[in-house]
């Protein structure tokens, strides 16, 4: 692996940026053997991979991606990195991922261009106040910085937010300053590199089209590069995991539905932070490039259409040109579509499945890229081990028949 510095930018540069290799190796097929095989080369994936390699030192890993790395939501998403979640479970999962996020572009020796800017979370209503606030305190609580901003404060903090729109006044905002962005397509591109330096077969335009198992479990799957042997198989197929996990058996607590995000034409530095509001299904930051990046609800209806209403647009820009009147006359110039899957409390499930050796990482909704290093890391542990990770342990399957659920949904307050 070509180790980044300075010293080597800099004789990449006199020699014309001519000698780079490629940054990870492209196995074209399958070996028909490994100890664990990944289903989905999204960032979690690939970060599952990536751990697995270094920290439990597993001979032979393959991620299986039936498209390109990152080509699912890992590539599609606006990036937006927090871990201020109101229960203590949640909080601990996505303060791991903030705690790796903080040192990931060393560890990988890669620029995943994390940029700490502070994610200001807006209150529209008393309700919304009520529930930002316990927030607030819960997050303190649990050691997670999370603090209250006056209307005053929020537009401080974020100066194009207009505080007085008669339809979306702002009461008062949360603020996580230790949230951003990230970059999203260098992080699959990072964990691949680092995942295949470590020894990690990703082979790219891999479908897997069934999953095959004796009593004892898994035993292995079929794709369309032929059939791979493996005793340890993890989902991590995203907008995709019901159908995957159909072909060992086994129907999942989740509904797909489209989300959609849009980017204007790039203009100079103007918005300084991240700015969600989850009332009206509205998130914004602005890009290295200048583009500004906007995110919108999911369509209301289940769907693997990666299109999704149009109206649903319509109504976050209303909501993005009534906050910020400054981009009333920008012009946006593409929209785009990813397939998210939904669990019943809104919490992701990773852990054990009834088939013994397989693992799924599944249900994380509009909000999994934040927790893309954690979620790497602990289910890393999960599949090495055979035992849930502790911090992933309250995010089993099983929840959904114990009812011991972590209902992020119903804590938000607001439809989500
Ligand atoms: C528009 C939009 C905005 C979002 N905004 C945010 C945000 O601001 N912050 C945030 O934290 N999260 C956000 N999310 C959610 C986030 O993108 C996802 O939760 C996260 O990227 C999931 O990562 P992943 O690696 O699990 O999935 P993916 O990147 O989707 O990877 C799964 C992979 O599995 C592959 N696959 C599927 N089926 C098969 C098969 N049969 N065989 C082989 N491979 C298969 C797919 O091709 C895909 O590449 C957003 C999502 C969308 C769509």
């Amino acid at each position: 692996m070509t180790r980044f510095s300075w010293a080597a930018l800099a004789r990449g540069a006199l020699r014309g940026h001519r000698a780079w290799t490629p940054q990870w190796r492209s196995p074209d097929r399958p070996q028909p053997d490994y100890d664990a095989v990944i289903v989905g080369g999204g960032g979690h994936g690939l970060a599952t991979a990536y751990y697995l390699a270094k920290e439990y030192r597993l001979g032979r890993i393959a991620v299986l991606e039936k498209g390109w790395i990152g080509g699912g939501n890992t590539g599609r998403n606006t990036t937006i990195i927090r871990s201020n979640y109101l229960f203590p479970e949640s909080a601990a999962l996505y303060d791991h991922a903030v705690q790796l996020w903080e040192g990931l572009s060393a560890e990988l020796n890669y620029n995943v261009m994390f940029s700490p800017r502070g994610v200001l979370m807006l209150a529209h209503s008393h309700h919304d106040v009520q529930s930002g606030l316990r927030h607030v305190h819960a997050n303190r609580l649990a050691g997670v910085d999370n603090e209250w901003l006056t209307p005053a404060e929020a537009k401080a903090f974020c100066p194009p937010l207009d505080i007085a729109t008669p339809r979306w006044p702002v009461f008062g905002a949360a603020l996580q300053r230790r949230g951003g962005v990230a970059r999203h397509d260098a992080v699959a591109w990072g964990y691949a590199r680092a995942a295949s330096a470590l020894g990690v077969d990703i082979i790219e335009g891999c479908e897997v089209t069934g999953i095959t198992r004796d009593a004892a479990g898994v035993t292995g799957l079929e794709t369309s590069k032929g059939p791979v042997r493996a005793r340890r198989i993890g989902v991590v197929a995203a907008g995709s995991t019901s159908l995957v996990m159909a072909m060992a058996g086994l129907r999942m607590p989740l509904e797909s539905f489209p989300l959609q995000a849009l980017v204007s034409e790039p203009v100079k530095p103007v918005f300084p932070c991240v700015v969600m509001s989850n009332t009206v299904h509205a998130y914004i930051s602005q890009s290295d490039k200048g583009e500004l990046v906007i995110g919108a609800g999911t369509d209301q209806y289940p769907s693997y259409s990666q299109a999704g209403g149009v109206q649903i647009l319509g109504h976050t820009l209303e909501a993005i040109c009534e906050l910020f009147p400054i981009f009333r006359r920008m012009r946006m110039l593409r929209a785009w579509g990813g397939i998210v899957d939904v669990t019943p409390d809104r919490s992701p499930i990773i852990g054990l499945t009834p088939v013994p050796g397989l693992f799924v990482n599944c249900g994380w909704g509009t909000g999994g890229f934040k927790a893309t290093p954690g979620s790497g890391h602990v289910f890393a542990a999960t599949i090495a081990r055979g035992e849930p990770h502790p911090i992933a342990a309250p995010f089993s399957l099983d929840r959904f028949t114990t009812g011991q659920l972590i209902d992020e949904a119903a804590a938000a307050a607001v439809a989500h």
